[in-house]
């Protein structure tokens, strides 16, 4: 059976509370992630992409749980500003 830690690892971040939004840009939004390490995710609001910081992102070049939490965290924050 597949598990996907990736999602099971971003929902810890969130539940935790081990994310926040560092500043927002007109452009840009920061998190910071306090996982193992502290990671910085940064949305590109025209781009319409996220970067992290971490060695997974830089070698795979894909989503990691660091990313997926950022996403998560914004539809949660949208979800309460209705
Ligand atoms: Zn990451």
């Amino acid at each position: 059976m597949l598990i996907d830690w990736k999602k099971i690892k971003a929902r810890r971040i969130l539940r935790e509370g081990k994310i926040k939004i560092d500043f927002e840009t007109e452009t840009k939004i920061y998190f910071k992630v306090f996982s193992k390490e502290e990671h910085s995710v940064i949305y590109d609001k025209i781009k319409k992409s996220f970067n992290c910081d971490c060695k997974w992102f830089s070698l795979k070049a894909r989503e990691c749980s660091h990313i997926l939490a950022a996403k998560m965290y914004l539809e949660k924050i949208k979800k309460q500003s209705i």
